[in-house]
């Protein structure tokens, strides 16, 4: 499955050049090109899905069962403290490339970054709904 105007199906398909960290029959790690940090990268699936909702659950299992492996190398490399997953899905929740990705950010104090987070509190009632909505979704 592959998309001819995806820029990440060109990248798997070798015709658009990226720095590879790891690639296996199913599964794709690069560096991104505009780095939130050094050693920010991404994992992709080597098929076209546009968001997470829509892959097979083993294909997402493969993408993220790369993850402890390679965020070791990531703090190995960096010395990140910490380090976030960062997975957008539609442009409302700020995905720009509709080719499912994982971002691997690593984190310093003070390096300011961040996410607005605004929270609520959740209703009880509210929450009685929506565990019956979602469940009968399941
Ligand atoms: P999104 O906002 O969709 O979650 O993130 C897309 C990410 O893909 C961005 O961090 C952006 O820098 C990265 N990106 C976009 N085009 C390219 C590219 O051609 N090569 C690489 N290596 N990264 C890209
Ligand atoms: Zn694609």
């Amino acid at each position: 499955m592959t998309e001819p105007d995806c820029i990440f199906c060109r990248i798997v398909a070798g015709e658009i050049p990226c720095h590879r960290l790891y690639e296996d029959d199913r599964v794709l790690a690069f560096l991104d090109i505009g780095p939130l940090s050094e050693g920010h990268c991404l994992i992709i699936p080597n098929a076209h899905y546009a968001t997470i909702d829509q892959m097979p659950g083993d294909l997402v299992a493969a993408c993220t069962s790369l993850i402890p492996r390679l965020s070791k190398a990531l703090i190995a490399v960096t010395n990140a403290p910490g380090w976030n997953v960062l997975q957008n899905n539609g442009a409302v929740a700020g995905q720009a490339v509709d080719h499912v990705h994982f971002h691997l950010i690593p984190r310093h104090g003070g390096d300011g970054l961040g996410y607005r987070w605004p929270a609520g509190k959740l209703d009880t009632d509210r929450a009685t709904e929506l565990v019956a909505a979602i469940q009968a979704e399941l």
